[in-house]
């Protein structure tokens, strides 16, 4: 079980099941959504994910997204979209032990900022996975 929470405290979350897509999104939503030059996600079942303490507030970025935070102290927590709502992307940063999740790699790096070099070995892909 993958266990996390924001920085005030006012939410904290559990994850369980198997992660799956790890991965750092270099898009413009997510690094305005978090004021961060890359955001990295990890996914689980939506039925794998809860909230223990608190309650997620919710913000629709683009039409059928919506970007879990807290409302008191404003950290990106999750990541939905309608078309796929068996499943909820969480950022890898608000993990207790964000180090035992490495990303495997990079996605929407089409939209990376310049000054942020991709030398990781990781691979890149320019859009989503699928369109690698
Ligand atoms: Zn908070
Ligand atoms: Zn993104």
């Amino acid at each position: 079980m993958l266990t996390g929470g924001c920085l005030c405290g006012a939410i904290r979350y559990e994850a369980g099941g198997t992660p799956f897509h790890a991965t750092l999104c270099h898009c413009a939503s997510c690094r305005r959504a978090a004021g961060a030059p890359v955001v990295a996600w990890f996914s689980v079942a939506r039925r794998d994910f809860r909230c223990t303490t608190g309650r997620l507030g919710l913000f629709e970025s683009s039409p059928g997204v919506w970007r879990g935070f807290c409302a008191a102290c404003g950290t990106s927590l999750t990541y939905r979209h309608d078309d796929l709502p068996d499943e909820i992307d969480i950022t890898i940063a608000s993990l207790d032990d964000p180090g035992a999740l490495p990303p495997a790699d990079h996605t929407q790096a089409a939209e990376r900022l310049p000054w942020l070099p991709l030398c990781d070995g990781r691979p890149a892909y320019p859009g989503g996975r699928s369109e690698g």
